[in-house]
């Protein structure tokens, strides 16, 4: 079995790596002062001149097709890039990129819509979570009435991502109350701010702010329909479904570099006359998080792979959410306790580090969600103990 990359492959993360340390790093300082004085991370205007360096190098649309611009790139590749990325915890995402599900735009709301949001010009945000709808996203309450040529929007989402940035929201809504939200009862509309929704900030324990965002009687017009009637719980699954295999290779690039620290302040802090890294306690920690980071780098891996085959990757990628979710918690955990009391002042980014990838194990499906998947397609006969293709 051959686990090494190809040559094209080992180049394009040696690119990424390359841009990230000389472009993205320096901004670190930067934001640490930032965010002391209660100020935003990295502007718009920032993160565009950044990404529009990258694409000078040919980093544009890591998942968007070549005929709009973009490298379309295989999951695995995607995946090793968010590693790359996850080495730095600037906000930081290359451009020319669209949410997965905004592919499934028609000709008239691909100007509008998907080229725009390619090109920069517009922000997007995917609104399905409900103040009572979470977990249990099927029981969404959020209406779409039919009224001649449009619909009449009507609902509250909550802890939407970009939600206060966002020029336009792909919100699922109920469009057909005696179905099965799951089963051709929602839909996915696309809706401008400027139609009527408004949208307040949300305080979280991390970086992301995520917004609550409020329709009342917002009439949208029938074209602004994305897929078919009755397809929205299908397309809010695929957009998940891809954030479970690049969440992790996040995971892993982030724990990576909290590892390294690690390794660092192991070697150079010295208590009763040694390095801290002598003894077992402290360096076992190094050898554990070792151990998971590379057990979760090959899950990661494996589910952007079955991905590339054109299989089925939910099982994979409930794995691998699960795992590099909980992963990159023990290490960012057990890098903070190595760095001992400076672990835990915002000198150093660790517990930025911490408070964010708390996030890792409640978005996109909780670790408890991941688990019920597993456990269900194991009880149902879904999915077998062995992988599938072995
Ligand atoms: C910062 C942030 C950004 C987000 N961005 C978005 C976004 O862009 N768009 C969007 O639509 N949503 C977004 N979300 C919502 C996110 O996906 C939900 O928070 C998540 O799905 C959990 O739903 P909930 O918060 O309602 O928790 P609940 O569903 O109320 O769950 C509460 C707890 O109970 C557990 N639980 C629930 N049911 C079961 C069960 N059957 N068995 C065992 N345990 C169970 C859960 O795992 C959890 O631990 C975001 C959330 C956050 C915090």
């Amino acid at each position: 079995m051959d686990f090494s990359l190809s040559d094209e492959e080992k180049a394009i993360r040696q690119a990424t790596r390359d841009f990230i340390n000389r472009e993205v790093k320096p901004y670190e300082p930067i934001i640490l002062e930032r965010e002391r004085r209660g100020e935003k991370a990295l502007e718009r205007s920032e993160l565009r001149e950044l990404q529009l360096k990258a694409r000078e190098f040919g980093f544009w649309g890591l998942a968007t097709p070549e005929k709009l611009g973009g490298m379309d790139l295989s999951a695995v590749m995607q995946s090793l890039i968010w590693t790359e990325i996850g080495r730095s915890f600037v906000p930081f995402r290359f451009g020319g990129e669209a949410d997965n599900i905004l592919f499934f735009a028609n000709d008239e709301q691909r100007e509008e819509f998907l080229v725009p949001t390619i090109e920069g010009e517009r922000i997007s945000c995917f609104a399905l979570t409900e103040p009572d709808a979470g977990s249990d996203a099927a029981n969404i309450t959020f209406s779409a009435r039919r009224d001649g040529d449009d619909w009449i929007l009507n609902g509250e989402k909550t802890f939407i991502t970009n939600g206060n940035d966002a020029d336009f929201a792909i919100v699922i809504a109920v469009t057909d109350r005696k179905k099965d939200v799951r089963d051709g009862g929602s839909t996915a509309f696309l809706v401008d701010r400027a139609m009527g929704w408004t949208s307040s900030p949300l305080v979280p324990m991390g970086p992301n702010v995520p917004a609550a965002l409020s329709f009342q009687d917002v009439r949208v017009p029938n074209r602004n329909i994305l897929g078919e009637v009755g397809q929205g719980f299908q397309l809010a699954m695929k957009w998940i479904g891809k954030g479970r295999y690049i969440i992790p290779s996040y995971a892993v690039g982030i724990a990576e570099g909290l590892l390294k620290m690690g390794v660092e302040y192991s070697n150079i802090r010295q208590t009763f006359g040694k390095p801290i890294g002598e003894n077992q306690a402290i360096a076992w920690m190094l050898a554990d998080s070792a151990t998971e980071i590379e057990a979760a780098r090959w899950l990661t891996l494996n589910a952007a792979w079955v991905a590339d085959q054109g299989m089925d990757p939910r099982h994979t990628s409930s794995m691998a959410k699960l795992n590099s979710a909980s992963m990159v918690n023990q290490v960012v955990d057990r890098v903070m306790q190595i760095h001992g009391g400076m672990g835990y002042m915002k000198e150093l980014a660790i517990e930025r580090w911490y408070r964010q990838v708390r996030l890792f194990r409640i978005f996109e499906g909780t670790d408890e969600m991941q688990r019920l998947i597993l456990s269900r397609n194991l009880l149902r006969g879904y999915e077998k103990v062995e992988p599938r293709w072995f």
